[in-house]
């Protein structure tokens, strides 16, 4: 019997509506509480191997139908953690100590995902897959279904209480209408997988797991986040009609960003491999505004070669032709910790050697990179911008700069990501070419809010005022100046909000390629002017609420179906 009506709420992060039959994802089955004590270690151990050959040989047959790379990169990282010896010997290790077969596992893998979440960051995420390698090998051992996505062979809406990298990675547009999940973040791997793949997705959608049993039909609105259950066909034919005045919205959606009257704000995309560049570049958009570099460097024992970053940065010219392309140097630390460069341990990374700050403690990573880039720019003659990440001061930006332009390279600038950069945006312009406001981090120090926290998710906003007025000191002092100021952080994906920061003056929106569409359509429905005005209310806000709620007031209402 289908489940009673109701309407709940997450939070969207992947704007798009839906309707149709939901697929759980399997849960992960648990320790055997039931279980022996391990006895005969030969004989358990080689019950172990035979289950864990069977986990890895999964992983990999799914790799192998995955139809894009990416999807194929995670699922082989996932199969080679299934396979790692070191676990294998963690495991046996608890079988000679008299533990029970699930029970071992267990404790060994929770051990691994200690040592992996204690070294943080890029690693700490990586639990995710440890747990899910974990998790397949109970299930396994225990003879239940595998934990995870089932074999798909209808359109579905994915239900799961989280999905693992791996797990979102497989997912394909054709064949998922929409992901609900009870738990994850804005900033989750769910979420910025998503977003990619363009599928409608609500995550920490309360109550869902409660709420959606299997059989039933849910519709999905991924903008604002609303998920109902059994739908009447009133709600599934308003969901429709929406999609349908999106589609209209979003129709001849094309050509530069501007405003109705004009105003030009370049649409860019954020791309963080060479995949991501070939896909971004079939897209209408106008260029990269920001290629992380840094992922060409994460995971790796020691920092990819001259040779190896020239090729890289040609390939990402290359697929952009004359579009211009804004890299960003290795921004290492906090969140992404290099094993060969970055301090062990630091009591707050995220406020410690980040960034420039390592650039310019490890000047040889810098100056590789900065070789590359000339080399690249001078094999391509491709439109090369070039800046540094967290940037504070104007001593920081102007050593930069030097170092930058003595390789020859044409146009240099910084990231705006802290307060005290923006606040003396216009002394610092003057020494560099342009900046781009890093809205995630400006959110982040701005607010004192860790933005992988989402429990803080309120205080992160971009519509809190005070990061608001943020973004306009750094505008004010591109207007001083003279100089180019974009925006690459998240928030210029959200149509309503690319209309506020044009409104402070932002000159170029970087976003997820799919995004783009949406903010080109919501520019050309209203005029510079009113950008202005809306910017003014927002700055006026009491709160973050009253900001969003004061923009909405003022914008065309058809701006409502493209969020
Ligand atoms: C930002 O901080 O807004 C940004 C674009 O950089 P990253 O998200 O890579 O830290
Ligand atoms: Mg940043």
């Amino acid at each position: 019997m289908a489940s009673e009506h109701q309407i709940l709420h997450g939070i969207g992060v992947c704007a798009g509506t839906a309707s149709g039959p939901v697929a759980f994802v399997t849960e992960a089955p648990g320790i055997d509480e039931n279980e022996p004590k391990c006895t005969d270690v030969e004989a358990d151990t080689a019950r172990l191997e035979a289950a864990r050959d069977k986990v890895v040989a999964q992983l990999k047959a799914r790799a192998e139908k995955a139809t894009d790379e990416k999807s194929r990169g995670v699922l082989n990282a996932t199969s080679q953690m299934a396979g790692d010896k070191g676990l294998f010997k963690s495991i046996v290790k608890h079988l000679k100590a008299g533990e029970g077969m699930t029970h071992a596992v267990s404790a060994a893998g929770d051990e691994y995902a200690a040592k992996l979440s204690k070294l943080g960051g890029y690693f700490a995420e990586r639990v995710t897959d440890i747990n899910d390698v974990r998790n397949r090998l109970v299930a396994e051992l225990r003879g239940l279904p595998a934990p995870g996505v089932p074999d798909i062979t209808e359109p579905v809406i994915i239900v799961a209480r989280d999905l693992a990298p791996a797990e979102t990675a497989t997912l394909h547009p054709d064949t998922v209408l929409g992901i609900v999940t009870q738990e994850g973040g804005p900033t989750s791997h769910t979420a910025i997988l998503a977003a990619q793949l363009g599928i409608p997705c609500s995550v920490k959608t309360k109550g869902a797991l409660d709420a959606i049993n299997s059989g039933d039909t849910v519709a999905i609105d991924g903008g604002v986040g609303e998920v109902i259950v059994s739908p009447t066909s009133d709600e599934v034919s308003q969901l429709k009609d929406r999609a349908e005045r999106r589609a209209r919205a979003l129709a001849g959606s094309s050509g530069e960003g501007a405003t109705r009257d004009g105003h030009k704000v370049a649409l860019l995309a954020n791309i963080g491999t060479v995949d991501d560049a070939l896909n971004a570049a079939k897209f209408d958009l106008e260029g990269s505004g920001l290629f992380r570099s840094e992922f060409l460097f994460l995971g790796r024992d020691e920092a990819p070669s001259l040779e190896e970053q020239t090729e890289t940065y040609s390939k990402v010219l290359r697929a952009f032709g004359d579009r211009h392309v804004v890299v960003r140097t290795l921004d290492a630390g906090a969140d992404k910790p290099l094993k060969f460069a970055n301090q062990e341990h630091e009591e707050n990374p995220a406020l410690g050697v980040r960034g420039l700050r390592l650039g310019m403690r490890r000047v040889d990573l810098l100056d590789t990179q900065l070789q590359a880039l000339a080399n690249a720019y001078k094999e391509t003659g491709g439109d090369l911008w070039v800046m540094a990440p967290m940037v504070s001061t104007v001593d920081e930006a102007e050593w930069f700069a030097g170092k930058a332009r003595s390789y020859g390279l044409p146009k240099v600038g910084v990231m705006v990501e802290v307060p005290a950069a923006a606040i003396r945006s216009a002394q610092i312009l003057s020494v560099v070419d342009f900046c781009s406001i890093g809205t995630n981090d400006l959110s982040q120090y701005t607010m004192a809010a860790d933005r992988l926290n989402g429990e803080l998710a309120n205080l992160l906003t971009p519509w809190q005022p005070a990061v608001l007025h943020m973004i306009k000191a750094a505008c004010d002092g591109g207007a001083a100046t003279g100089k180019h100021v974009g925006v690459c952080g998240e928030a210029g994906g959200d149509p309503l909000m690319a209309l506020v920061l044009t409104g402070l003056g932002v000159q170029s929106l970087s976003m997820a390629p799919t995004k783009v569409n949406a903010v080109r359509a919501a520019l050309r429905m209203h005029d510079f002017g009113t950008c202005q005005q809306m910017a003014a209310y927002a700055l006026d806000a009491r709160t973050a609420e009253d900001a969003r709620k004061a923009v909405i007031a003022l914008a065309d209402p058809m701006l409502l179906d493209l969020l």
